[in-house]
């Protein structure tokens, strides 16, 4: 049986509710979920599922949607249409017990910094009902999980980027819940603290069967997850494991800097009969064999090619395919390179 619970039937949601001990019984369940702001649509019939104890990575670049959707799964928001299905619950229907099942990480800390680890933890506790000798033990046990048990005592504010997102893991985790969500968790994070993070998270996953939904928009973390969706403009335009997704791309990416790339194109297209893609300017073709195949193309168009690059084919090349244009446009890259510099400070 598949949920969402029906928000209508009680025994349907106790129902789920036991189904949910079930490790068989998808973590995540998406249902036609559309979200519209006025006249925009964030969210076109988004339906997947997220299976127990997997990373499962939502990919997409700014303004796709992936906000939207994660406000819809932590119960900030309600949906305009569509169904959110979390560990048997409803999301829009039965909030509060999604809200028992899931521990969520946003984008902006949430530990008070002037409080120490140990104390953000606690009143944590305290909110989900955990008190006294019990809740001592369950904060020691997840400060020492996350590598923080030397500093337990100390105000958040001392510590660094890495160790505050750690805290608020802990923090997140603290009432075991079955399903975490984490928003973009990685960001401003140097890689050394990305690197350990990932390390919790598949300790998580391996030993605690925690289900994880991670929001990314960097193709090196999405390639790290078990499976994942990749979100444009609200739809969802690929769905499997990062494998399968790239395995359809074919052997071979190749991208031709022309002098006059349209011309290029169709003497390529008469000349070999494929007819290249022209993409942010530079021709682009999904071919196996591809570094003999760029030796004839430089031979058989002398002073056409500028330079000519071939590479496995990668995230952002099933984005391609899916949406016909690349990941970031050159505005959004130019933003994300001053997001980056002001985060590493450089
Ligand atoms: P992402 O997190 O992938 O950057 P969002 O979910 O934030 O995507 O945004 C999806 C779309 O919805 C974008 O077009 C964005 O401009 C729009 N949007 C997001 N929040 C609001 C809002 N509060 N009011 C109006 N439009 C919004």
């Amino acid at each position: 049986m598949r949920v969402p619970a029906s928000p209508t039937n009680a025994n349907a949601v106790a129902d789920s509710a036991a189904l949910a001990a079930n490790d068989a019984l998808p973590a995540i369940i998406l249902s036609n979920l559309s979200h519209n702001y006025g006249d925009r649509t964030a969210l076109d019939q988004v339906s997947f599922e997220v299976r127990p104890a997997e990373i499962f990575g939502l990919l997409g670049p700014n303004g796709s949607g992936k906000t939207t959707l994660f406000r819809i799964l932590s119960t900030l928001m309600l949906p305009s249409s569509g169904s959110a299905g979390i560990a048997g619950y409803d999301a829009a229907s039965n909030p509060k017990a999604v809200r028992r099942q899931i521990g969520v990480v946003f984008q902006s800390p949430s530990v008070d910094v002037k409080l120490t680890a140990a104390e953000n933890l606690n009143h944590q506790g305290h909110l989900y009902g955990l008190t006294g000798t019990a809740l001592e033990a369950r904060v020691k046990e997840m400060l020492a999980r996350v590598g923080l048990s030397d500093r337990a005592h100390e105000k958040v504010e001392t510590f660094s980027g890495g160790m505050q997102r750690r805290a608020e893991l802990a923090k997140g985790l603290l009432h075991r819940p079955s399903v975490l969500l984490l928003d973009e968790p990685t960001t401003g994070l140097d890689p050394g603290a990305r690197i350990d993070l990932w390390q919790y998270l598949k300790v998580l996953r391996d030993e605690e069967h925690v289900s994880v939904l991670i929001t990314t928009h960097l193709m090196e973390e999405a390639e790290r997850c078990d499976r994942l969706a990749i979100l444009s403009l609200g739809k969802v335009v690929a769905l499997g494991t990062p494998a399968q997704l790239k395995s359809e791309v074919g052997d071979d990416v190749m991208l031709i800097d022309a002098a006059n790339p349209e011309s290029l194109a169709q003497q390529i297209e008469s000349r070999f009969g494929m007819k290249p893609a022209l993409i942010a300017g530079k021709l682009r073709l999904e071919q196996s064999g591809g570094h003999r195949f760029a030796t004839q193309i430089v031979e058989a168009f002398p002073g056409e090619v500028i330079s000519i690059s071939v590479s496995k084919p990668t995230l952002e090349d099933v984005f391609i395919r899916r949406t016909g244009h690349r990941f970031w446009s050159d505005a959004q890259m130019a933003y994300s390179a001053v997001q980056s510099n002001q985060e590493t400070g450089s």
